[in-house]
């Protein structure tokens, strides 16, 4: 089921989300309908809380060569309880959007690499060692699930020229 996306100045985007105790058919009803939220709107990740869940669930998608040279994303993967056990002491800046706040895309510094553990659909436990853009998208996702956005990890000079923008999708989404 597609879901409607919860915008930017929405209470449930601030909000740190609970861990998901067992996964039970109404999880796994959640994680298909983030699965197609998402690739409706064309996103390469996305976190439950901005499809109005309140749990600690992500989706995130890589940018994988095929054999002809070309960049296509694979298929999603999914987290859940996702921690990140550790980061780099190097950082890197790339431009980041967000499907929460539409139009708005802004430099992100963010650790280079990260180890992440999480659970898959089945219950299992995984770790991963992530680095550049496969970090990066799931720093963004695991900061949602905190109730952080990535337009608070801008500059506070970059953060002043947008504030006019983010206050429009507060007032045009409220509805
Ligand atoms: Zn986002």
């Amino acid at each position: 089921m597609i879901l409607p996306i919860v915008y930017y100045g929405q209470k449930l985007l601030r909000t740190k989300c609970a861990e998901v105790a067992e996964i039970t058919p109404e999880i796994l009803e959640i994680v298909a309908s983030m699965i197609a939220t998402m690739n409706v709107k064309n996103g390469v990740g996305i976190a439950a809380p901005q499809v109005g869940h309140s749990l600690r669930i992500f989706i995130a998608c890589d940018y994988i060569e095929t054999e002809e040279g070309e960049s296509e994303l694979s298929p999603p993967k999914v987290y859940i309880n996702p921690k990140i056990l550790s980061k780099s002491q190097e950082t890197c800046s790339e431009i980041e959007g967000c499907l929460s706040i539409p139009g708005i895309k802004e430099e992100v510094e963010r650790p280079v690499s990260i180890v992440m553990e999480a659970k898959d659909l089945n219950g299992n436990l995984f770790t991963e060692e992530l680095t550049e853009y496969s970090a990066r998208i799931r720093m963004h996702e695991n900061d949602h699930l905190n109730g952080v956005l990535f337009v608070d990890r801008i500059s506070p000079f970059r953060r002043k020229k947008i504030a006019h923008f983010l206050k429009q999708i507060e007032e045009k989404k409220k509805s």
